[in-house]
C-alpha cells in the first residue's frame, strides 16, 4: 500500500511561499557538502542535525509526506543559524533560513509557545537580561545629546541596537565618541531600536515583517548614507531583509536599498584606523577574541576585529585552544545545559581559569551580554569583558 499522504498542518502560505523562492527548498540537491561545517553536526553526529538532513525533512514536510515529531522540532531548534551551510553549498538552497523560517510553522508552536509570550508581553530579551543580573541603563538616546536631524545624504547612522542600548550603553558611547575621533559627525537611530531578530528566533515571523517594515520606513526618513551596527548580528539581520519580502513589491525594494547601506563598524573602523594610528597609547594586555558564528560567515562575515586587534603592537592577541564559534542569541534561546552551544561555552569558561587573560572582546551584543552574566557569576576570574570600541577608546 502506498504511504499515506499527510496535509502540512496549517502551513501558513507566506512560510510556504519564502521556503520557495527565498530559502530555495527545491534546489536543495541533498549532495551533503554541507555537513563538514556544520557545528550542529558535528555535535550530534546525526544526519537529522546536518543541512542536508534539515532540507530533506523540510522537503517532506512541505509536500506532505512527513508528520513532524519531536526530532524534527528538535532539528530546527538546534540550528544555530550560523550560515556556515550556506557558505560552502553549490546551489542556491538557503538552510540557514529554511531552518529559521520553520521555526515559525506549526510544528514548532508548542516548543517555542513560552517565549513568544514573553515575546508579546515585552519581556524579552529586556526581562531576561534583567533576571540574569545585567543592569539596565538609561537608553544611549538620552546621553548622547544633541540628536539633530541629519542635514546631508553622506551622513553617518550609528544603529546600537535594543541590547546595548538598555544594558551596555558604554560601548555605544565609545563607539560614537570613536566615529567623531575619526571626524564624523554620527547620529544615532532614535527611531530604530530593534532590528527584530528574537521575534524571528522566537517562531514570530509576522511581527519580525512588522517590525521590518517599521523599520525600513523609518531609515528611509533619514537616507543616511551608512547605517553603521554596533552589533553584527543585528547588520546580518538588516541585510536579511530583502529575503522576506517579494523582490519587486514596494517593500522589497526598499528592503534591499536599506541593505546595501548597511555596515559593520569593525568594517568601517579598519579603513579609518590608519589615518589616526600614531594617537593610541596603548597598555600591555592580553586579549582574546570571541569570535561569534555570526562575524564568521553569512551577509556580515568579517575578519577586521581580528585584523585590528593584531594590528595593535601592545596587545598579546590569544585564541581559544577550541576555535568554535559562540553563536550569540541562539545562546540565549534554547537555555538547555545540555545543548552543544552550552558545551564550547564551558569549555571557554574553563580555559579562562587557566589563562592571565585582560580583556575579552566580543562584538556581537548578545554574546557580550553572555560573558558580562557569566563572570559576574564567577568572580575569581579577573578578566573584563569589552567591545572592541571601549577597547580603542581606552586607548585614545
Ligand atoms: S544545502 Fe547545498 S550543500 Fe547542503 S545538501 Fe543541499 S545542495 Fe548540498
Ligand atoms: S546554519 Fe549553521 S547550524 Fe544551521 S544547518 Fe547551517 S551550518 Fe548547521
Amino acid at each position: 500500500m502506498p504511504p499515506k499522504k499527510i496535509t502540512p498542518p496549517l502551513m501558513d502560505e507566506t512560510i510556504r511561499s519564502l521556503l520557495e523562492k527565498s530559502a530555495n527548498l527545491n534546489r536543495c540537491v541533498l549532495c551533503g557538502k554541507c555537513a563538514s561545517v556544520c557545528l550542529s553536526f558535528k555535535h550530534f553526529k546525526s544526519e537529522v542535525f546536518s543541512p542536508r538532513g534539515r532540507m530533506a525533512l523540510f522537503q517532506s514536510y512541505s509536500s506532505g509526506n512527513l508528520e513532524p515529531g519531536e526530532k524534527f522540532a528538535s532539528s530546527i531548534m538546534n540550528c544555530f543559524a550560523c550560515g556556515a551551510c550556506e557558505s560552502v553549498c553549490p546551489t542556491p538552497a538557503r538552510p540557514r533560513l529554511a531552518g529559521l523560517l520553520m521555526r515559525s510553522a506549526p510544528p514548532l508552536s508548542q516548543h517555542l509557545a513560552k517565549l513568544q509570550k514573553s515575546l508579546k508581553a515585552g519581556n524579552f530579551p529586556v526581562g531576561f537580561f534583567k533576571a540574569a543580573g545585567l543592569k539596565l541603563s538609561p537608553a544611549a538616546a538620552s546621553f548622547i545629546q544633541p540628536l539633530a536631524p541629519l542635514k546631508h545624504a553622506e551622513g553617518i547612522l550609528y544603529f546600537a541596537g535594543c541590547l546595548s542600548d538598555s544594558f551596555m550603553p558604554e560601548s555605544i558611547r565609545a563607539a560614537w565618541n570613536l566615529i567623531q575621533q575619526f571626524g564624523y559627525n554620527p547620529q544615532l537611530s532614535s527611531g530604530v531600536v530593534c532590528c527584530g531578530a528574537p521575534y524571528l528566533f522566537a517562531g514570530l515571523l509576522a511581527d519580525f515583517c512588522r517590525i521590518a517594515l517599521a523599520n525600513i520606513k523609518e531609515f528611509e526618513k533619514a537616507r543616511p548614507k551608512t547605517i553603521l551596527c554596533g552589533c553584527p548580528s543585528c547588520a546580518a539581520v538588516f541585510k536579511s531583509y530583502p529575503d522576506f519580502f517579494e523582490k519587486n513589491s514596494k517593500e522589497g525594494k526598499a528592503a534591499l536599498r536599506l541593505a546595501s547601506r548597511i555596515a559593520v563598524f569593525p568594517d568601517w573602523l579598519e579603513k579609518a584606523l590608519p589615518s589616526k594610528k600614531a594617537l593610541l597609547s596603548l597598555e600591555n594586555l592580553n586579549v582574546i577574541y570571541d569570535e561569534p558564528c555570526s562575524l564568521k560567515y553569512g551577509v556580515c562575515a568579517t575578519k577586521s576585529p581580528s585584523r585590528i586587534l593584531k594590528s595593535l603592537p601592545s596587545l598579546h592577541v590569544e585564541k581559544w585552544r577550541e576555535d568554535d564559534c559562540t553563536p550569540g542569541l541562539p545562546l540565549f534561546l534554547y537555555g538547555k545545559s545540555n545543548n552543544p552551544i552550552a558545551q564550547i561555552q564551558n569549555a571557554k569558561l574553563a580555559q579562562l581559569k587557566e589563562k592571565a587573560v585582560d580583556v575579552i572582546v566580543a562584538e556581537d551584543s548578545f554574546s557580550r551580554a553572555w560573558w558580562r552574566i557569566e563572570l559576574m557569576k564567577r568572580p575569581s576570574i579577573k578578566s573584563r569583558v569589552s567591545s572592541l570600541a571601549e577597547l580603542m577608546m581606552s586607548c585614545f
